[in-house]
């Protein structure tokens, strides 16, 4: 009995905790170093590749919800970025290094562990006591992914995701920068100036996201923009999700419209090609947004909502906002500033933002390679292939979009594969948590249409009785959710009851 996980990954990684901690000998094959990707820069497994965000961590958001039902189905990821965690207000961000290195120890000192450091080419057979979990993620390998194409019937889906720049900290002009969380909504505490402003902020915050989806910056995003997905719980490329201590640059209208016209005459392989492309909604290229409207920008990563510049006591015309990008608090990425403008063109263009003009780039925004298969036409809710039932897919590649809904569908292929291995049925939480929910939007979702989402509430399932009032909606989801989970690990304590030396285990490497 061995369950083989192809991909080290942040889904493989969780699966291959999950499926150990049930007693199940793991193998999992990662092919860095021997052969690198695009984007990734280091050996480590569960390496994060651009934000540093886990995003909210309040159960008034989906995302909150989500790592809240993994800390109690006890996620290694989840563990891992409790111990590596850096100021970000009311999100979870990480120190990067940290977080990967705290993963890959726990699991290369795990006895029922074997990490092997190999390129899987072809699909590994499976059977029931040896199921395989494939979670090679969004630049999964061309070999292994031309051998995916002849397993699912049909061919891989791609289009393109794109990443944020990020800058040193001592090259930010500090004295045009004001430190400040949206709303003053921050776990550090600052909401006491603002008195009751705190509470309105935090429904303001959403609302005005809301607005957002439906102002254009994500507009066309159908059924993800009207349920406020990349709005009021923060994209996966990092859009803000209103919670953070950020660092804000503001500008002027002048300033603002010199920065809207060298952005939209730089040079971008994005914008000449953007209507070819299929890029994720919710993390499109500034440059995209740019060329649909001179406000598209400030209803989006730019707007001023809930910032006050402390040298006028106004909101700004438009504002870039910072965020601490590792714990040595020595990098700032800039939020939600994916683009793929050429690299001497993006230098130019960025330190037109006030308090940039000096700022030296650690690293450029860039456009990046997704792969994933079509989750509805592939998938059973317990992450199984329908078509060969001791296969999973876990992670980007089988259709989630995002770091925690990766590991979440990790978490879930890993205990089902364990459940495989053992003999015991396989099963999925209800679709009133979020968990369950992604897994049922996974295997459900039009196939015609389908497009890899982030956790919602919307794909959660509806409360029969709501209250009135969007945070107390989504309050009562969630305390349905986390009732709902605790009876479904309940129904099978033997599973879930987790032992001594996994809960006492110390994850500081
Ligand atoms: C450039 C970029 C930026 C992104 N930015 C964000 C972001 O800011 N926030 C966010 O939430 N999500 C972001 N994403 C999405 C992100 O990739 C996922 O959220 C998450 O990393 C997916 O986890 P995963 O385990 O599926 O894949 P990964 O974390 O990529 O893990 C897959 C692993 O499989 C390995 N692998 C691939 N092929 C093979 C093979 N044939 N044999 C063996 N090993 C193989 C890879 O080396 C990799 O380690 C980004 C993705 C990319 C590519």
């Amino acid at each position: 009995m061995t369950i083989r996980i192809v991909g080290g990954g942040l889904a493989g990684t969780e699966a291959a905790w999950q499926a150990a901690s049930r007693g199940v000998p793991v193998t999992l094959y990662e092919m860095r170093p021997v052969r690198a990707t695009a984007v990734h820069k280091t050996d480590r497994l569960a390496e994060l590749v651009c934000s540093n965000s886990f995003r909210g961590d309040k159960l008034d958001n989906a995302v909150g919800l989500l790592k809240e039902e993994m800390r109690r189905l006890d996620s290694l990821v989840m563990r891992a970025a409790e111990a590596s965690r850096v100021p970000a207000g009311a999100a979870l961000a990480v120190d990067r290094e940290r977080f990967a290195d705290i993963i890959t120890q726990t699991l290369t000192d795990h006895p029922l562990i074997t990490i092997v450091r190999d390129e899987i080419t072809a699909i590994p057979q499976s059977t029931e006591t040896d199921p395989v979990i494939i979670a090679t993620g969004p630049l999964t390998s061309d070999a292994l992914s031309a051998d995916l194409a002849s397993v699912v019937g049909q061919k891989h889906l791609y289009f393109y995701d794109a990443i944020s720049p990020i800058v040193l900290a001592d090259t930010i002009d500090r004295s045009k920068v004001f430190r400040q969380s949206r709303w003053d909504r921050s776990l550090r505490g600052s909401q006491g100036s603002q008195g009751s402003q705190g509470s309105r902020g935090a429904e303001g915050a959403q609302g005005s996201q809301g607005a957002q989806g439906a102002e254009g910056a994500q507009g066309s995003q159908g059924a993800q923009g009207a349920e406020g997905s990349q709005g009021g719980e923060g994209a996966a490329c990092g859009v803000d999700d209103g919670a953070g201590d950020y660092l804000n640059c503001p500008l002027t209208r002048d300033e603002y419209q010199a920065f809207y016209a060298a952005l939209t005459s730089a040079e971008s392989a994005t914008v000449h090609d953007f209507d070819k492309e299929r890029f994720f909604e919710g993390c499109l290229p500034i440059e995209v947004m740019a060329h649909r409207g001179p406000d598209t920008l400030r209803f989006g990563p730019m707007k001023p909502v809930g910032l006050t510049d402390p040298r006028t006591g106004r909101e700004p015309y438009a504002a870039v906002q910072l965020r601490q990008d590792n714990l040595a608090g020595d990098h700032f990425s800039l939020v939600g500033f994916q683009t793929q403008i050429k690299w001497g063109d993006q230098a130019r263009v960025l330190r037109l933002i006030p308090g940039l003009e000096a700022a030296e780039f650690v690293r450029f925004g860039m456009v990046h390679r997704n792969t994933y298969v079509n989750g509805p036409t592939v998938l059973a809710e317990t992450w199984q292939v329908r078509a060969r039932p001791t296969l999973f897919f876990a992670g980007q590649m089988s259709g989630v979009e995002g770091y925690v809904e990766s590991a979440a569908s990790g978490l879930l292929a890993g205990i089902n594969a364990a459940r495989l291995a053992k003999g015991d049925a396989v099963s999925s939480p209800p679709r009133t948590t979020a968990i369950g929910a992604l897994a049922y939007y996974v295997s459900h979702a039009n196939p015609a249409h389908y497009e890899p989402s982030n956790i919602t509430f919307g794909i959660i399932q509806a409360l029969a009785k709501a209250p009135r009032g969007k945070k107390e909606r989504n309050e009562a989801l969630s305390a349905r959710a986390l009732a709902d989970l605790a009876a479904w690990m309940g129904s099978d304590l033997d599973f879930f009851v987790a032992d001594h030396t996994r809960k006492n285990q110390d994850l500081t490497p």
